[in-house]
């Protein structure tokens, strides 16, 4: 998942990416309005953590521009990323006005990490319609919250990238995906586009989800890119 921060404190902003990026998200951060508009036209993000009190931009109106302004879905699958403000205001009429212009949720400063990080997953999995931590894809079941993936009553013991990349995959069973598109959602902008970093984690990810003997569970798609199967059945 492909998480963009946008907070003007610098501080703030490091923390919070800090802690999320442990949590196995690639994590970019903006430190005013126009990066942020830079950001989010040219990677599609899965979430948005949003500062509603920018020097150089109005939050409600950025907020207003990400739900409605087709410049702000760039990327082959085109979804509206969810938006969770971050505001220092706590005057009740701003928190309407946030949500009113599409915010899924808000956290009103200062807020303990723990909650950015249950609000953000919690978020993340009703995007993917699911409303308990764990998900569930065939065999395979995925803990958000405890970072645990089994494939039947078998523990996975995946790298944090590793489980971000299947939590990716779980949250959009049956889609193919290239590799653009788990570069855009499992890397951050740190990563190299030209090295065959998703082509290795897949790899990996795989010789561990089905070793030999077992049914494969990702599929490759030769020229277009892999796919988790949904039914977890053979191929
Ligand atoms: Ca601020």
């Amino acid at each position: 998942m492909r998480l963009l921060i946008v907070e003007d404190e610098v501080d703030l902003a490091d923390a919070l990416a800090r802690g999320l990026r442990r949590e196995g998200y690639a994590v970019d951060v903006a430190h005013d309005g126009p990066e942020a508009v830079d950001r989010l036209t040219t990677v599609a993000y899965d979430l948005v953590c949003l500062d509603l009190n920018l020097p150089s931009a109005d939050g409600i109106e950025l907020c207003r521009r990400i739900r409605t302004d087709p410049a702000y879905r760039p990327g082959e699958e085109a979804e509206v990323p969810r938006v969770l403000m971050l505001t220092a205001r706590d005057a009740v009429e701003d928190r309407v006005a946030g949500l009113d212009e599409g915010a899924d949720d808000y956290l009103v400063k200062p807020y303990s990490f723990a909650e950015v990080s249950a609000r953000v997953r919690s978020l993340l999995r009703r995007d993917a319609g699911r409303s308990s931590a764990e998900l569930v894809v065939g065999p395979l079941r995925l803990d958000t919250a405890r970072f645990e993936a089994w494939r039947g009553d078998r523990p996975l013991d995946l790298t944090a990238k590793e489980f971000a990349l299947l939590r990716y995959f779980m949250t959009h069973p049956g889609e193919v995906m290239s590799q653009e598109r788990l570069l855009e959602h499992v890397w951050d902008e740190h990563a190299d586009p030209f090295t065959n970093t998703v082509r290795v984690t897949v790899g990996t990810l795989r010789r561990k989800v089905q070793p030999d003997g077992e049914d494969p569970l990702i599929e490759t798609i030769v020229g277009r890119g892999y796919r988790l199967l949904d039914d977890g059945a053979a191929a």
